[in-house]
């Protein structure tokens, strides 16, 4: 008999909480790390529920970002009862504010097919938007309001999937580089065994890949070269005594995200610099550019820390979860800009996918559209 069921491949927010429903539906499950569980993109994150206010198109993804959004209110509940931790969930809503009245209406032209599905979107004027956060700079000309869009505290989610999973009976192995996917079989009738590591094989039933930014490079993935890359983002963590905001805020090029302990979030870059994991002048200055011209009270805080991480962008935008095209090896990758996001309705997928055998390949995160 094998040890495990399932081997995940990258131990991030994708493959912990996936790690976590299998383990859940009873599958013994080993997770394989090459540095630490959480060390890369799953932590950095600012940790924004933009279901909405990062949906700029009608498209089926907005379904799917809608039902991961939602899937946060049981979530949060299920990991505070069997952790005690608090993952800083919080429905706080999200503002895109506007410097002119023709920038407001086009935000709002873009984002009128979300009303029309029934979706709350609000139009603010410039004093409704001050009356909403007076700490923002009185410049802009209003916003356009989610109120259903929310956050999460990335590391505290992070703490919380794991030590959920290892609770139900997931293994982590940290500092194991995976080689390759072990495939076998014909051309039409392929299969992964397993992965190999430095000390050799480690045969599983299933093999689940979400290795983040590193996923086409792990040799076996079935994924194209260069189909998965590393777009690293910047934040700068700022602090003041009591939060100048109560919601998320996008202004052009960057968002504020205020902690209910007076942390505030300020990012991002999207930079393609391969695997360079710099923090940069150049970006501390655009993001804190950005985030005093938003909220000037934001001059007189601390800078508390500053790092980067790689968001694993594909490149046609969209994440790539489902069937691999090769029997009992399933993807989950290629989230971007909203992995942390997406992730309850990914490991919900993964579930399915290998507990119950289906997937539906008509959903628009399919490998194979
Ligand atoms: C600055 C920044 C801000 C962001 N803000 C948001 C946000 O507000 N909202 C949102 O929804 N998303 C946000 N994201 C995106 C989100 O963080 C990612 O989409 C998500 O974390 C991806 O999760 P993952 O588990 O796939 O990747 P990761 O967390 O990167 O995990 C992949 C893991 O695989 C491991 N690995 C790689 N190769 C191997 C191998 N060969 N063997 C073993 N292990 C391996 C890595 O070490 C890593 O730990 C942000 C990202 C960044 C960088």
């Amino acid at each position: 008999m094998r040890a495990y069921d399932v081997v995940v491949v990258g131990g991030g927010l994708i493959g912990s909480l996936s790690a976590l429903a299998l383990a859940d539906a009873g599958l013994r499950v080993l997770v394989l790390e090459r540095a630490v569980p959480g060390a890369e993109a799953s932590s950095a994150a600012a940790g924004i529920l933009a279901g909405q206010s990062e949906s700029k198109v009608d498209n089926a993804m907005f379904g799917l970002a809608i039902e991961s959004r939602e899937r946060y209110v049981a979530l949060s509940a299920m990991l505070r009862e069997r952790t005690g931790i608090d993952v800083g969930f919080r429905r706080c809503g999200a503002v895109d504010v506007a410097e002119s009245e023709a920038a407001l209406a086009a935000i709002e032209a873009t984002f009128a097919f979300q009303r029309t599905k029934g979706h709350n979107v609000a139009r603010l004027g410039p004093q409704e938007l001050r009356e909403l956060e007076p700490r923002l700079a009185h410049s802009f000309a209003g916003g356009v309001y989610f109120a259903d869009d929310g956050q999460v505290d990335p590391p505290s989610l992070f703490t919380a999937v794991a030590q959920a999973a290892e609770r139900t009976g997931v293994s982590f192995r940290s500092g194991c580089t995976v080689r390759s996917i072990r495939i076998q079989g014909s051309a039409e009738d392929r299969v992964a065994v397993g992965v190999e590591v430095e000390d050799g094989l480690i045969e599983a039933g299933h093999v689940v890949l979400a290795a983040g930014a590193w996923s086409a490079l792990v040799p076996g993935a079935q994924i194209a070269a260069g189909a998965v890359k590393p777009a690293r983002g910047q934040i700068v963590e700022l602090a003041l005594r009591t939060p100048p905001l109560d919601r998320v805020v996008f202004g052009r090029g960057g968002y504020v995200v205020p902690r209910s302990d007076g942390r505030v979030l300020c990012g991002s870059t999207l930079e393609f610099v391969g695997f360079e994991k710099e923090v940069t002048a150049a970006g501390v200055a655009k993001i804190l550019a950005m985030a005093t011209g938003l909220v000037p009270s934001l001059g007189e805080a601390k800078v508390q820390r500053m790092w980067s991480s790689f968001r694993p962008f594909s490149s046609d935008g969209s994440a790539l979860v489902g069937d691999a095209g090769v029997a009992r090896l399933t993807l989950a990758t290629g989230h971007h800009r909203s992995g942390i996001l997406l992730a309850p309705a990914t490991a919900e997928r993964v579930r399915q996918h290998i507990v119950e055998g289906r997937l539906d390949p008509s959903e628009p995160w399919a490998p194979s559209r």
